[in-house]
């Protein structure tokens, strides 16, 4: 049995006349690190203040360990919580902010000095309890934060956008933290982020939410290999798209889908239902290849490989380990027939031939197993 279930769950907001969760049906396992991942306003922080208590579902139930907890008050459910702003109490000392919530639980004092110095230990601030919040650095302070939220031991901690006021390299050091606390806690965690790189680099699994509802949930891996749909496929990592039509109803022996763009390229890819294409809009249909998955040549008799688009090259950027060759499908000189699309491609320095000129024809080739149609 799933740790906690969200079954037909509904919110919708007084004045509002979209469903900020719409019918959102989600199991979270005991033991599992899962990030909410999606764009602002596509439902992930209502979701969390609904499993914490602080909203209440407008129809649908939540239970936890098989029972219903619409009704159980927030310091009823035995979750910890920390949110975006680390939110600790400024006249009160480190020590005394993570001992906060067992005073409320009227644990007995003897047993709260050691299980504070415990649950500081865990992030590493034994040293500095004397101090109070704004003596802290901002990671220090998310640090307090989280011991706080430790501290009596809850079975899931919930957090909100925890790290985004942190620079960047903190933000990593502090993700592999907490990390580390979840595998040595063993503790269940959920965690709202609009960073893809930092779902990928915490969860397990990762629900990916757009307008109120979960469009996949899957791990990094399995999001990022196979997508459901072009939004999954353009918010995990990068991805380059065409619009094209589907030509004939079924896979090729090959095992690949024909399709065709507007310009009339032919093009091969997978299609998500086993190769066969009824999955796929017709009317609408969508390629998508990454952009690492993309080869680049000035004649198409280089590319060893059945789909190959002819582009111009707009842009070259070295970007370290490798080139960002931004191109327009279609050659040069070619303005109406061609499908305006802007593509790029991650290029190893070593693979980039030599000598390129922006403006000039270049040549894009990408195996049928490495594009997808939706
Ligand atoms: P996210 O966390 O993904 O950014 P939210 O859950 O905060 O999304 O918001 C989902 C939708 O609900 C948004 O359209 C937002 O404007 C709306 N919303 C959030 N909180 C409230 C509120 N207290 N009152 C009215 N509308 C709200």
């Amino acid at each position: 049995m799933a740790l906690i279930e969200f079954e037909h769950v509904f919110k919708r907001y007084p004045g509002s006349s979209t469903a900020a969760v719409d019918d959102l049906n989600l199991h979270i396992k005991a033991g599992e690190f899962l990030t909410l991942l999606g764009p602002s306003g596509s439902g992930k922080t209502t979701t969390l203040m609904l499993l914490a208590g602080f909203e209440a579902p407008s129809d649908g139930t939540i239970r936890l360990d098989g029972a219903p907890i619409e009704s159980l008050p927030p310091h009823q459910r035995n979750m910890g919580v920390v949110f975006q702003s680390y939110s600790l109490f400024p006249h009160m000392s480190v020590a005394q902010n993570v001992a906060f919530p067992l005073s409320v639980r009227k644990v007995p004092k003897a047993q709260i000095s050691e299980k504070v110095m415990a649950a500081l230990a865990k992030v590493h601030l034994e040293t500095f309890m004397h101090r109070r919040p704004n003596q802290l650095s901002g990671g220090q302070q998310q640090r307090v934060a989280l011991a706080r939220a430790l501290v009596f031991e809850p079975r899931l901690v919930l957090m909100d956008e925890p790290l985004s006021a942190l620079d960047k390299k903190l933000r990593e050091e502090m993700q592999l933290e907490i990390r580390r606390l979840h595998r040595e806690l063993g503790v269940t965690m959920v965690f709202v982020t609009h960073d893809q790189s930092e779902a990928m680099t915490l969860a397990d699994r990762v629900a990916v939410f757009n307008h109120g509802r979960i469009e996949q949930l899957a791990t990094p891996q399995q999001l990022y290999d196979s997508p459901v749909n072009p939004f999954v496929a353009s918010f995990l990592g990068d991805n380059n798209m065409v619009r094209v039509s589907p030509l004939g109803s079924s896979a090729s022996a090959s095992g690949a889908l024909a399709v065709s763009t507007q310009a009339g390229i032919a093009l091969h890819a997978r299609a998500r239902d086993g190769l066969q294409s009824h999955a796929v809009n017709k009317a609408n249909a969508t390629l998508c290849v990454r952009p690492e998955f993309l080869h680049v040549a000035t004649h198409a008799a280089a590319l060893d490989m059945p789909n190959r688009i002819d582009s111009t090259l707009v842009d070259l950027i070295h970007q370290g380990d490798h080139w960002r060759v931004v191109v327009r499908l279609g050659g040069s000189g070619t303005s109406d027939s061609t499908d305006g699309a802007q593509w790029f491609a991650k290029i190893r320095p070593g693979a980039l031939p030599p000598d390129l000129v922006v403006g000039q024809n270049l040549f894009l080739g990408f195996r049928p197993e490495d594009a997808w149609v939706f």
